[in-house]
């Protein structure tokens, strides 16, 4: 069940709070869908910033021993997938440097486009990169910065690089949490009331809100594309350090990334996801009996289609939750093992019906392939797949991971080719305007669609990721 386009990573940063560390590890734990592989958290009392960093999970990383040994007020914590560097223990984030500024914690969501020219230039300066992740170069520009003071030093380092990032950072008494100029990727801002006034309330930031609700956070506002906004013992302050640029957050958050108890980009992921559905029935209604959607990410879009389709919504396929990484397959070849490990048909209910399948995403088709004979091997008479975005044609540049063009179905095949490879009887797309209406998108665009489109910020050419994967390409 791999046929996905796959999370990135997720942010939390926690100033002025007896438990920091517990809290951002509460936090992590809810951003837990936004990256697996490796998750950290630095906190400070004042004077040292200490961390942890491991591989695997956080509810398996973090334990009472591991959060008493980061006591402090302060904390970042970051959950990393690997969208560029290895996947291992060194390019496990938050990163940490000593240096002329003092020590300094930084975790990245997001990804850099100009990060490979950067790094050969202060390679050539003589910088010595202790991983192969983008975020590293961000470490060595602010160290290196003629600014002396830390905002500005920030400020200076934000300024010469390019692409997505929503950074948490932190000093030993400050978090600065940033957003890059066109605000891809989503960065919340949260309190605790603890009395009002200056530096009295603990302030937190979170890659979603969902991870608000259990740190006991009320939801305040979205940090703003091209701002850093600062939590210190004055307070909370604010400053932009680029001017405005046109908007790209990334609308895949709304289709999939994010948990539908968030709330991104100032409006709910589930708000958004439940109208995608409604607005796919009245562009592609189908002749069916009941509405199933894939679980769990496609469910709201499927609430949606059934409410305006008048269609019943059903549960006919069954996730298991409990499926670990890895999973010895009986010596005995089992047709569509993979997809049974994760997903069952309900077949009480659908035997014998026509069936409208939504899901969110085809990314190279092999799943809902194995989904759609699933379906029809339950006694569904027919099989009617509606996808609650439009065909993903074209790689990402901007932090999510996305397979080269050539594996992508829809770059390669019309829809048509689509429904025949899948096997279903019928196959539509929510349009690119349905779906950016579904999205809140009034008449100033300020979604990033270039997945679909192929159509990427003029003005901001990605370069050293177009090098990167023609590169890859080549070697295949
Ligand atoms: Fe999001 Fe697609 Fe844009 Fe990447 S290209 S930021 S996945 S909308």
């Amino acid at each position: 069940m791999t046929d996905k386009l796959k999370e990135y990573c997720g942010v939390v940063a926690v100033h002025n709070h007896p438990q920091a560390a517990t809290l951002s590890y509460l936090g992590l734990h809810q951003l837990q869908h936004r990256g697996q592989e490796s998750s950290g958290i630095v906190a400070s009392e004042g004077k040292h910033l200490r961390v942890h960093r491991a591989m695997g999970l956080v509810a398996e990383i973090f334990t009472e021993d591991v959060l008493k040994k980061l006591p402090g007020s302060i904390a970042i914590g970051h959950n990393r997938y690997s969208t560029t560097g290895n996947s291992a223990l060194e390019n496990a984030q938050p990163l940490t440097v000593d240096c002329n500024k003092g020590m300094i914690a930084l975790a990245h969501n997001g990804n850099l486009v100009n990060a490979d020219s950067i790094r050969g230039w202060l390679e050539a300066q003589g910088s010595i990169f202790q991983t192969t992740s983008d975020t590293e170069v961000i470490v060595h520009l602010i160290a290196r910065s003629k600014e002396r003071d830390v905002p500005e030093a920030i400020c200076d380092a934000l300024r010469r690089i390019e692409g997505a990032f929503s950074l948490v950072i932190m000093t030993r008494d400050r978090v600065f949490a940033v957003r890059d100029p066109r605000g891809f990727r989503p960065l919340c801002m949260g309190r605790i009331r603890n009395g009002g006034g200056p530096g009295v309330d603990t302030i937190v930031f979170a890659s979603e809100t969902c991870a608000f609700d259990i740190m006991g956070a009320t939801y305040e506002r979205e940090v703003k594309a091209g701002e850093m906004v600062v939590a210190g013992p004055e307070g909370v302050s604010s400053r932009f350090f680029s001017p405005e640029s046109r908007q790209a957050n990334c609308i895949f958050e709304h289709v999939y990334f994010s948990r539908p108890d968030s709330v991104i980009f100032g409006r709910a992921v589930s708000t958004s996801r439940e109208a995608m559905g409604r607005q796919l029935a009245r562009e592609a209604p189908a002749p069916a009996d009941i509405v199933v959607p894939v679980p769990d990410s496609g469910v709201t879009a499927a609430l949606g289609y059934a409410f305006e389709s008048g269609l019943t919504f059903s549960f006919g396929l069954i996730r298991n939750h409990y499926v670990g990484r890895t999973f010895i397959e009986p010596e005995q070849h089992i047709r569509d093992f993979g997809v049974k490990l994760k997903l069952n048909p309900v077949h009480s209910v659908l035997a014998g019906k026509r069936v409208v399948l939504i899901d969110d995403s085809i990314v190279r088709g092999t799943t809902s392939r194995k989904i759609v004979r699933m379906v029809r091997d339950a006694g569904a008479t027919e099989v009617h797949v509606r996808i609650s975005c439009p065909p993903t044609i074209s790689p990402c540049y901007y932090g999510v991971d996305t397979p080269r063009k050539d594996q992508l179905i829809a770059a390669n095949k019309t829809v048509e080719e689509i429904r025949d490879y899948i096997g279903a009887d019928s196959l539509a797309y929510l349009s690119i305007r349905g779906m950016r209406e579904a999205c809140g998108e009034g008449a100033e665009p300020n979604y990033c669609v270039s997945c679909y489109t192929g159509i990427y910020p003029s003005e901001f050419i990605p370069v050293d990721q177009i090098q990167r994967m023609e590169a890859s390409e080549k070697k295949l």
